[in-house]
């Protein structure tokens, strides 16, 4: 049986180890924390369980693939329904926005704001339709091993039907005059660490997705699906050691063999690394002349998303919310570029999740559980500490600012657990370079067939799956990596 050696027991490499096994190769996982999941990792405290990173589940069945695939039903591992609202919007004039994911009470919700923007939303929900399936079958769906794949006529003519020279601000506001409503349909790129009023970029109708698909909430939160993974690699004879911190990759005349853990060697037929793949070729390929174009120095160069600053609370009391939410900074167009230009914002749009208010199980009775996401720059062009007076002035900054939104007045007085994860600790945690929490920015130059693929071209045997590789970052899209460093592997080393 050929064996695979795994790096990281992140989405990808979970997702990875249970399509392998499925296939009938020998599946081992090495982790460098103590749980799985990766950014998709749980904090518990006092009968808080807080998701640390992803909380939006958008593509579901790109969930229950994993396990259906590999023969078990997976409304026997997952728990998922609905959401409406998908989300709420506060504005700083005070005014606040449920956005409906039922479609006669959305039409309902436009129409009392202009029947011209309702119609709008109707054409662009149309238009992301056909650029999303264009996306999918010219792109994303494909894992690049040669030029010609990319550099071809279909290509071409699919790139130019998606638009992608516009951002998605820019896209939106073509159908819709609302600055309200065009904020609350454009600012979800934030969710790949990409500026909603930047292009170019194919990733920009990514996140719209939700509008077509919905959100969808797992019961106990977004952690359970790294969980229900990894009991169902675990029931399939898999196996991953929790605590291993991979050190390097072995690499002989360019063909990997194994992986060296606090000095221990370690053989297998194939090595797939799900670690974030700027760090892990700057830090797991030793020589240079083992990395190809991605030398040290290009490593340093490239562009990455941006980062995040997190507080997580437990709440004495309830609050009136729904499960996501978003609070606009008032000049919302300075707020993204003062991020994008690496400096912290000091009127931020910040997401508010709060999945107490649906699920008993993530807190104590009573109490509410609510994560505050400050999208901020990633570490690669400032020289910000987030040390520990920086942490605390922002954090006290943005209690500040939750004050402000109506119904939140008393928040600091019911902390009761607190929380804080910044750039630095996303750094060090998950060995995300830079801390950008999105890992390589999907810009032009770094997507599509120019983004890191599955086949480590340079080293035989040496496969990357996960955010920084094609097709991106965010849960669903890191499990469409997955199948696709699968298909190379299977290509390459068939049973
Ligand atoms: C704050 C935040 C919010 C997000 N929100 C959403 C959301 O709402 N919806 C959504 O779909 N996506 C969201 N995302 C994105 C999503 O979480 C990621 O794209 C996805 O989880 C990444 O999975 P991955 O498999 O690529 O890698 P990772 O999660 O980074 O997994 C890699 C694993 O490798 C391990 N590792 C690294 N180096 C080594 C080593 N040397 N040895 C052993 N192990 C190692 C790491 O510890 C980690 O467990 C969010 C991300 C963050 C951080």
């Amino acid at each position: 049986m050929k064996k695979v050696i795994i790096i990281g027991a992140g989405v990808s490499g979970l997702a990875s180890a249970i399509r392998l096994k499925t296939l009938g190769y020998d599946v081992s996982i090495y982790e460098k924390n103590e749980l799985p999941g990766g950014r998709m990792y749980q904090i518990e405290e006092k009968g808080f369980k807080f998701d640390v990173g992803p909380t939006i589940v958008m593509m579901p069945d790109l969930y229950k693939e994993v396990f259906s695939l590999s023969g078990v039903r997976p409304e026997d591992y997952l728990e998922m329904s609905l959401l409406n609202p998908l989300y709420t919007v506060y504005f700083s004039d005070q005014t606040k926005f449920d956005v409906s994911s039922n479609l006669t009470e959305l039409i309902k919700q436009l129409e009392s704001i202009s029947e011209k923007d309702a119609e709008g939303y109707l054409k662009y929900l149309s238009d992301v339709y056909r650029r999303y399936h264009i996306a999918k079958h010219a792109f994303l769906d494909i894992s690049y091993r040669k030029p010609s794949e990319f550099f071809n006529f279909k290509s071409l003519v699919s790139l130019l039907k998606l638009k992608t020279l516009s951002s998605a601000y820019a896209s939106i506001s073509r159908f819709v005059e609302n600055d309200h409503l065009r904020r609350a349909l454009s600012f979800q790129t934030l969710y790949i660490g990409v500026s909603p009023f930047s292009g170019p970029s194919i990733y920009t109708i990514i996140p719209m997705i939700e509008l077509l698909y919905g959100i969808w909430y797992i019961k106990g939160g977004m952690y359970q699906m790294a969980k229900a993974m990894e009991k169902r690699l675990i029931e399939m004879g898999g196996h991953i050691y929790y605590n291993h911190l991979v050190d390097e990759i072995i690499i002989n005349d360019g063909i990997a063999k194994g992986v060296i853990i606090q000095g221990n060697p370690i053989f297998g037929d194939i090595i797939l690394a799900n670690a974030d793949f700027p760090w892990a070729v700057k830090n797991l390929i030793k020589q240079p002349k083992n990395k190809g174009k991605y030398q040290n120095k290009k490593i340093d160069r490239m562009s990455y998303s941006s980062s995040a600053f997190i507080l997580y609370f437990g709440m004495s009391k309830k609050y009136k919310t729904h499960v996501h939410a978003i609070r606009f900074a008032q000049d919302f167009e300075k707020n993204i570029s003062d991020l994008f230009k690496s400096t912290v914002p000091t009127d931020p749009s910040f997401y508010m999740y709060s999945p107490s208010q649906i699920d008993s199980s993530v807190a104590p009775s009573g109490k509410e559980l609510i994560y505050v996401l400050v999208p901020t720059p990633s570490l690669h062009q400032n020289n910000l500490t987030w040390d520990e007076k920086m942490t605390k002035d922002y954090r006290n900054h943005i209690i500040k600012l939750i004050e402000e939104i109506p119904g939140f007045e008393d928040f600091e007085a019911h902390i009761e657990v607190e929380k804080v994860y910044t750039p630095k600790t996303f750094q060090s945690m998950f060995n995300l370079e830079n801390g950008a929490t999105f890992g390589l920015r999907p810009s032009m130059s770094q997507s599509v067939y120019f983004r890191p693929q599955a086949t480590f071209k340079k080293v035989k045997n040496l496969y990357f799956t996960g955010s920084s590789t094609h097709p991106g970052a965010g849960v669903p899209i890191v499990l469409m990596s997955s199948k696709l460093a699968i298909a190379s592997i299977v290509k390459d080393h068939p049973l």
